[in-house]
């Protein structure tokens, strides 16, 4: 051979041995499986690793069917299992519920009651006078101060429900419930273990970023993203360990503006009228019902109280952002939250006290 094609013969073994390294330190290509559905108002993303397309459909169809079952079950105005109790505690009657309903309705009672009533679902009644009790955002004006306060003098609250078996009564006729703030999380849970059930280790139940993962993305931990609160994007990033719920409240997610003013959906028990000062809570827990309703409740407490209602709750890996975009987060928090934004926002650090 003379040195000309020898020469060549080199290169192209050298060429191919290079393409085979950077294949093999190439990042794995995208082995996920998506689907997208809509369900409980909002765009449900299941992300599923290492799956076939069958038993991939088959997932997405059983988490689908445990999502619709909650919406059915808890929507707050349309006709449901939940207008039929509101129905009956405004007659001031007792109601046959069964053991789901009565579960679910006593583990919120018991949050409601943890959080010092901040996360308060007998307060389906200020939610509709405020307007979200309806499609879309509500248009407007706030409601008369005198409607508010002739609705706070009621004190609607959980503890107002009795339970003797099969049967459910209120002892206050005011109180209204909406699960708003929880049915989602009780949804992701229940898909996750429908999940778990088919024997899926690796997956991402996430409805309209409120999610929870379990397992991984192949050889790295599945990553997600928190919503900026006030740009559009992301604020920072989360590497989920094992399995781990992450719901954030925000008062983005449903408003009007009127008069130069916000008037979002997440409402403060107190007084009646939606949270100032804070603009998204976001928590990390196992539990997503936990999750979702702690998010909430920290939501109302804001930036002076979350330190006690996180203790209160028992919650430990928490982020709130307050109207000046200040980032209050606990250090076990801070440890593991990737900001995507430069320069990063200013961080207090605080523990549960
Ligand atoms: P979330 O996005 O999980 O914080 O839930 C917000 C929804 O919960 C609202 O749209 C209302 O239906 C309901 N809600 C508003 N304020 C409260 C509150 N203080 N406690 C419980 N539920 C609430
Ligand atoms: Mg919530």
């Amino acid at each position: 051979m003379s040195r000309g094609p020898r020469r060549r013969l080199t290169a192209c073994l050298t060429g191919i041995a290079l393409a085979w390294l950077l294949a093999s330190c190439a990042p794995a290509p995208e082995e996920a499986y998506k689907t997208r559905f809509l369900t409980l108002g909002t765009l449900v993303d299941v992300s599923l690793w290492d799956i076939d397309e069958a038993r991939a459909a088959e997932a997405a169809r059983a988490v689908e069917r445990e999502l619709n079952l909650i919406h059915q079950r808890w929507h707050a105005w349309e006709p449901s299992e939940l207008t039929r109790i509101n129905a009956a505690i405004a007659r001031g009657e007792a109601i046959d519920i069964d053991d789901d309903t009565r579960a679910v309705l006593q583990q919120a009672t018991q949050l409601a009651h943890a959080s010092g009533h901040l996360f308060n679902p007998a307060i389906g009644g200020l939610v509709e006078l405020w307007g979200f009790h309806e499609e879309g955002a509500p248009a407007g004006p706030p409601p008369p101060q005198a409607a508010i306060d002739a609705l706070l003098a009621t004190a609607p609250t959980m503890e107002a429900l009795s339970f003797d078996g099969a049967r459910l009564r209120s002892a206050n006729p005011a109180v209204r419930i909406d699960l708003g703030a929880f049915a989602k999380g009780l949804g992701v849970d229940r898909a996750i273990a429908a999940l778990r059930a088919l024997g899926i280790e690796d997956a991402i139940v996430n409805a309209g970023g409120d999610l929870r993962a379990i397992g991984r993305h192949g050889e790295r931990p599945w990553r997600v993203g928190i919503r900026h609160p006030a740009e559009p994007g992301i604020l920072a990033s989360i590497e989920t360990r094992g399995d781990e719920s992450v719901f954030t409240s925000g008062n983005y997610e449903r408003y009007f503006d009127y008069d130069g003013e916000r008037y979002h959906h997440l409402i403060d028990p107190r007084d009646g009228r939606p949270v100032r000062g804070t603009l998204s809570v976001t928590v990390i827990h196992t539990s997503a019902a936990e999750a979702d309703a702690a998010a909430t409740a920290l939501f109302v407490a804001g930036p002076a109280g979350w330190r006690e209602t996180a203790r209160r709750l028992g919650v430990v890996q928490i982020m709130l952002i307050d109207a000046d975009m200040n980032v209050y987060m606990t250090p076990e928090m801070a440890e593991r939250v990737r900001f995507e934004v430069s320069p990063p926002p200013a961080v207090i650090l605080g523990d549960p006290e």
